[in-house]
């Protein structure tokens, strides 16, 4: 579905993006994820033709993305990280007006079914400048579907979400999933990468560490983790490879000893030598 060959996007002499390769499969939920200026947002820029890259090639659905078709604009909707909605408009404006550049048919419908699929039917009529911060993020997710696009970019779907409504757009990222779209997003959440998506790529500093499914990133470092606080008060860990080598190791350490299954953030510090947040 997707194909990235080499990408790379320098600014001021610094490396964005440094020679990235990877290929997508569709019907997935794919993360990128990585902390603040890893080159998140310049990569999905570049794979939504809204940034043009130094070197590299990229095709998405077999439309090469340097040509930036009316194609290609077709069949991809794009939420970006920036809330660029129209404040002094209502929801439902927001929509009739990128409905009508997109030429999108039988747009009265569509609007309605996009603003159900958010939960925002009830609230068509109010002024953006009204809503909240998470229902202003559903409504640039629902601007995004409104093409029935079959892939969706969404740049940090959940940034400044509390939990509760973060997990709210979980959901409608996965009903979009369900609805046989392929899901690009990128993230600086570890919990939000767990919960939504198939394959993760791990980008620190421009470049792409590691790319694969949870559990194999996570069997690549060690799937469990020996945990206790040393005397001095700092946490120590031992990463190992099964359920008793862990115990074993445990057996030998100091009191108040945990054994847990590791999760992406280990994976993360593990590869990278990074925190993410
Ligand atoms: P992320 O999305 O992971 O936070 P970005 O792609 O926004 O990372 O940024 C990666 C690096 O590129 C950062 O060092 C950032 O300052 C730089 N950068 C991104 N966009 C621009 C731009 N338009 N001009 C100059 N530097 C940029």
């Amino acid at each position: 579905m997707i194909q990235v060959i080499n990408l790379t996007k320098t600014y001021n002499g610094k490396k964005a993006v440094d020679a990235v390769t990877f290929t997508l499969e569709k019907g997935q939920i794919f993360g990128l994820l990585g902390p603040n200026g890893a080159g998140k947002t310049t990569l999905i820029r570049m794979l939504t033709a809204l940034t043009k890259p130094d070197s590299g090639t990229c095709t998405v659905a077999s439309f090469d993305v340097r040509q930036n078709s009316a194609g290609l604009k077709k069949i991809m909707g794009v939420m970006p990280q920036e809330n660029n909605l129209d404040r002094e408009l209502t929801a439902y404006e927001n929509l009739l007006i990128y409905g009508m550049l997109h030429r999108v048919d039988n747009l009265h419908r569509r609007i309605h079914e996009t603003l159900g699929i958010v939960g925002l039917s009830e609230r068509k009529d109010s002024l953006v400048s009204h809503f909240s911060g998470g229902m202003q993020r559903r409504l640039l997710l629902a601007r995004s579907l409104m093409t029935s696009p079959r892939i969706l970019f969404l740049d940090e779907p959940s940034i400044g979400l509390d939990p509760q409504i973060r997990r709210q757009m979980w959901d409608i990222i996965r009903k979009a999933k369900m609805d046989r779209r392929t899901v690009v997003i990128t993230t600086h959440y570890i919990e939000e990468a767990e919960a939504l998506c198939d394959r993760v790529a791990i980008l620190s500093k421009g470049k792409l560490i590691a790319l694969d499914s949870q559990d194999n990133l996570k069997a690549q470092i060690g799937e469990y983790l020996v945990e206790y606080v040393d005397g001095e008060g700092h946490l120590v860990q031992h990463i190992c490879q099964s359920r008793s080598e862990a115990q074993t190791v445990a057996a030998r350490c100091e009191d108040g000893v945990t054994i847990r299954k590791s999760n992406l953030e280990d994976v993360f510090i593990k590869l990278t030598g990074e925190r993410l947040e």
